[in-house]
């Protein structure tokens, strides 16, 4: 019948229209920005540094400064800076920090190759979308403390790779402690005698007496002969 489709479609809208006032999944619209905008799970537009604490951010941050990551940004936008000195991470172990982190995010292209080359899943995507500044050469340029953010806010918005990257960070903790429990139960072993240097060597084989050449065997002694005597 001529006109048929267009009433099937009417009546779906008007389905959804009913259905929206009883059924959240229904809407498909939201009031941004009242009502915050859901992302999916996979959603990321920026990275950001993970640190184990919220409460001592900067003392707990996961990376050690090696700067693989700066060396793989792509277009660049990564600026880290060493510390001189180490201090304990969130384990009591001696690391050295990134005394400055920077990133561009005017120029970060979103790639993710900094998370994937990361050794110590220091670094992380973020989604947070709300970015816009009116000045764009310094609002845009993150420092490390603007950077970090606690391991809860990476379970709240990636909570499958958060839990995955806690598991694994923690059967590296338990493989190494028990590798350095083996080693401290390992007996030590037995103190040996200084070796000789070189020269002293060569010099004590010399005087060995295994390795003196043997004296030439002595020649039999002989007799002398006696004189002739005289005939009569
Ligand atoms: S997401 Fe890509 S472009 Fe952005 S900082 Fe990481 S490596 Fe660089
Ligand atoms: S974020 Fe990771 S790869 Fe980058 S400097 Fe820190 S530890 Fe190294």
């Amino acid at each position: 019948m001529l006109g048929s489709g267009l009433i099937k479609g009417l009546a779906v809208t008007a389905k959804n229209f009913v259905g929206s006032f009883h059924d959240p999944e229904r809407l498909v619209t939201l009031e941004y920005p009242e009502q915050p905008a859901k992302v999916a799970e996979n959603y990321r537009n920026f990275p950001f540094l993970v640190s184990e604490s919220a409460d001592d951010p900067m003392g707990t941050l996961r990376c050690v400064a090696c700067q693989i990551c700066e060396k793989e940004c792509p277009p660049q936008c990564i600026y880290i800076e060493k510390s001189k000195a180490k201090k304990p991470d969130a384990n009591g172990k001696l690391q050295l920090f990134p005394a400055v982190f920077d990133i561009d995010i005017s120029v970060c292209m979103s790639c993710q190759i900094c998370v994937e080359v990361c050794p110590f899943d220091a670094i992380k995507m973020d989604q947070h979308f709300e970015i816009a500044e009116s000045d764009r050469f310094n609002a845009l340029l993150l420092r490390r403390e603007q950077l970090a953010k606690p391991n809860s806010y990476f379970h709240q918005i990636h909570p499958t790779e958060a839990a995955q990257v806690d598991a694994m960070l923690a059967e590296a903790a338990r493989k190494a402690a028990a590798a350095a429990a083996a080693k401290a139960a390992a007996p030590k072993p037995a103190a040996s005698a200084p070796a000789p240097a070189a020269g002293s060597t060569r010099l004590a084989a010399a005087q060995s007496p295994a390795a003196r050449p043997a004296p030439p065997a002595a020649a039999p002694r002989t007799e002398p002969a006696p004189p002739p005597s005289n005939p009569a």
